[in-house]
Parts: structure tokens; C-alpha cells; sequence
């Protein structure tokens, strides 16, 4: 069976001060229907690049090249058309994003840009969109639905405003729902309730989703799947349970280690010491190796293949099969 998304060598080029720059490098991955994949990472090492890059949605005055595949249900968005791509994002990919406030516009009501949604894509009118907008935002559990259709975005709290973005991205229930750091500007008890609503959401329609979070526990909760992102790169692929069981990459010990604990014996947070590096002037070889407490001088130059060990996959020298561990 051919997979939903399947994300071959992505490569994204920006311009930046006069120079082509990478923020996507060879970037590979698989998301399945119903399944969910989380992108990690500490901002700046490429997630919500690639997602943008997924959805096409880089602004052209900015943008130098993608390269690569994205296969969807095996035809490759890269090479569809203008149209073709307006037609399928809302209905076949949506996205939420982290800030929603920034992300609806402020001088239309959340029912005419909801309602606007279903006219472009299904030319449904006035009375009739209404009606499926307010079913959608009852979906969501926003109460009184009615009365929000004619509520401008800043009349919304911040959960209200994320579960409005939802509703909005479901609205043509998409196969793929991409979510930006969904819940990171929100109160934690309504970052636990728009996490639930996902999940159920997500199994009463089968979509998939990408989930990009800098957030363990946001992982653990949600994915199948994890890809670790390091300064553009996907540098360990794993399911959940083999990522939370043993971590390989040191970046991703790192990321677990930085954790908060609750009870736990450790007074400190161990943070991964140094900084991730500009994209327009990444460390040679390993772009992890100048943090890197177990750097060998093959780090420093040349790409660093990727291994399998056991389930996961991982960019590290400490996994190349002939090295005695
Ligand atoms: Fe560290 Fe080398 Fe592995 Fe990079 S390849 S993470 S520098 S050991």
C-alpha cells in the first residue's frame, strides 16, 4: 500500500543576505493515515521549515530551491501546479499554528473566514456554510458556536482562538493535519484539553498528523513516530516507545536529559551546553560536534551517514557498525 506522505531528500534553500542557504538538508521521512509523526527539535534546527516547505508556503521573495520528493499518496506535490496546490491545502493538508491570534486575520469574523474556507473550495454559500461552520466549532467543543461566528479574533481567549484555528483546518477534513507547536502559547490545563481534542479528533476522522513540538511530553503523548532535527537535518528516526526506551543521537540524550522531572532526585536541568549554530554557518562535518561530549575527529569533516541500530535510525559515528561499543 503506498504511503500517505512520504518525504524523500528535502532539501529547502533560502536567500539569505545575498546567499543561498540551507534550512531543510536531505530531509526523509514516512507519515501513514491515522498515524501521528513529530518533528523535534530546539528552534531554528528546521521543523517548522520543513512543514512550510510541506505546504509550500514560503513567500517567493525569500525562497532559493526545494529539492527532493514529497509524495502524496504518491504524486509529488513538488511538481504540482499553482492551482492544483490551492485546491489541495484545507482540503487534503491543513496546518495550525503556534499563535493563532497572529495567524487569523483581525478585521473579519471568525464566521466569515471560516465560511470563506468553504465557498473557495466547495462554493457552498451563505446559510449552508454557516451551518457547517457552526457544527465544526461544537466539534471543538467551543460552546455557543453561534454566537462566536460573529466574534472578531481578539473577542476569542487563546485556547478558544486554537480550538477556532482547529476547527478551521478540519473544516474539509484533511488526510494531513500539520500542527506548529499547537499548544506552546497556551495555559498548560488548555494545552492538555486541545492535546485531547486532536487525539480524538484525529481517530474519529484517520488523519494523520505532523506534529512539531521542542516538547517531550507533548511527544510522548501524542506520536507514533519521532524524527530528531538538528540544525536542518533529521539526525534519528524512531517509533515513540523505542525513542523514549533508549535515545542514541547525543542530541536527542541531551534533549531528554534538559528534560523537566516531577519528584525526581535532580535539583538541575542538564542542559546541552553551547548553542544550535546559524544556519548560514554551520559547523563542518557533524553539526552537532562542537556540543558534542563524545566528538572524534571524524566528526569534524564530511557528512555522517546514517546507521541502523535495532529499529531506529541514527547520524552518528558511534553507531558505525565495525566501532566496539
Ligand atoms: Fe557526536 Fe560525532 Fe556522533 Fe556527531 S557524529 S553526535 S560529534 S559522536
Amino acid at each position: 500500500m503506498v504511503s500517505l506522505l512520504k518525504v524523500k531528500d528535502l532539501t529547502t534553500r533560502l536567500n539569505v543576505r545575498g546567499r543561498q542557504v540551507k534550512v531543510v538538508d536531505q530531509a526523509s521521512f514516512t507519515l501513514e493515515r491515522g498515524k501521528t509523526l513529530a518533528l523535534v527539535g530546539e528552534s531554528g534546527c528546521g521543523k517548522s521549515m520543513t512543514a512550510l516547505t510541506l505546504m509550500q508556503l514560503i513567500p517567493k521573495e525569500i525562497l532559493g530551491s526545494i529539492e527532493g520528493e514529497v509524495l502524496l499518496e504518491g504524486e509529488n506535490l513538488l511538481k504540482a501546479s499553482t492551482q492544483r496546490l490551492r485546491l489541495m491545502r484545507g482540503s487534503t493538508l491543513s496546518m495550525i499554528f503556534q499563535n493563532p491570534g497572529a495567524s487569523l486575520n483581525p478585521v473579519y469574523t471568525i464566521g466569515d473566514q471560516m465560511r470563506e474556507v468553504l465557498y473557495i473550495h466547495e462554493g457552498i454559500e451563505e446559510e449552508e456554510a454557516s451551518h457547517r461552520v457552526v457544527n465544526a466549532l461544537e466539534e471543538v467543543g467551543i460552546p455557543s458556536p453561534k454566537a462566536r461566528l460573529d466574534c472578531y479574533p481578539h473577542q476569542l481567549s487563546g485556547g478558544m482562538l486554537q480550538r477556532a484555528m482547529i476547527a478551521m483546518a478540519l473544516l474539509l477534513k484533511p488526510k494531513i493535519l500539520i500542527a506548529d507547536e499547537p499548544t506552546t502559547a497556551l495555559d498548560v490545563t488548555v494545552q492538555a484539553q486541545v492535546l485531547d481534542l486532536m487525539r480524538s479528533l484525529q481517530k474519529e476522522f484517520g488523519m494523520a498528523i505532523l506534529l512539531i513540538t521542542h516538547d517531550m511530553g507533548v511527544v510522548a503523548e501524542m506520536a507514533d513516530d519521532v524524527m530528531v532535527m538538528y540544525a536542518t537535518q533529521g539526525i534519528e528516526h524512531a517509533t515513540s516507545a523505542a525513542l523514549f526506551d533508549q535515545p542514541l543521537h547525543p542530541y536527542t540524550q541531551g534533549l531528554f536529559a534538559a528534560r523537566p522531572r516531577r519528584g525526581g532526585v535532580k535539583k538541575r536541568f542538564e542542559a546541552i551546553k553551547g548553542f544550535v549554530p546559524e544556519i548560514d554557518n554551520l559547523p563542518t562535518g557533524c553539526h552537532f560536534h562542537p556540543r558534542c561530549p563524545h566528538k572524534m575527529d571524524k566528526c569534524v569533516h564530511g557528512a555522517v551517514p546514517s546507521f541502523v541500530q535495532d529499529k531506529s535510525s541514527v547520524n552518528c559515528w558511534l553507531y558505525e557498525p565495525t566501532r566496539k561499543l
